[in-house]
């Protein structure tokens, strides 16, 4: 994904999609790293996907990344692929389960009064469980939904 698509990045990957995303990649890079890849590009810059190369690609016209969202699902019609909490919104690691126990000492006082299950980013150790993040997601989920 282009750089400049970060919030839409964030969006597919907590609905668990393989989202590579970095704000220092430059246009040259995001096309190697598509072709080595086999990766489809996602961008909002026309230009990019001139380049010769491309195999997949896809030219986002919605500004907005709430409905930018929609838009990708639709077009590349991956609506049944949707995976809530698979994949780490901060650097697209798969999540696991995680005993409470092994994370205590991370949690926050409230958070470990009222939860019981928890998930681990296998990237990067960011820790997730079924709170207010998750209702929002579901939220943000039914209102994607609403602009299919
Ligand atoms: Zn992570």
């Amino acid at each position: 994904m282009d750089v400049n698509l970060g919030k839409l990045a964030r969006y597919l990957r907590l609905l668990g999609f393989d989202t590579e995303w970095r704000n220092d990649l430059r246009d040259k890079e995001i096309v190697a790293v598509s072709t080595r890849k086999q990766r489809t590009i996602l961008t909002r810059d026309r230009r990019l996907l001139f380049h010769r190369e491309i195999r997949h690609g896809y030219w986002i016209r919605a500004v907005n990344p709430n409905l930018q969202a929609p838009e990708v699902l639709n077009r590349l019609d991956v609506w049944r692929n949707i995976r809530p909490f698979r994949r780490c919104a901060l650097c697209n690691g798969l999540i696991q389960v995680v005993a409470k126990e092994e994370i205590l000492d991370k949690l926050e006082p409230l958070t470990r009064k009222y939860y019981d299950e928890f998930y681990r980013c296998t990237g990067c150790g960011q820790i997730y469980w079924k709170g207010s993040h998750y209702d929002k997601l579901m939220k943000k989920l039914k209102s994607f939904r609403d602009h299919a």
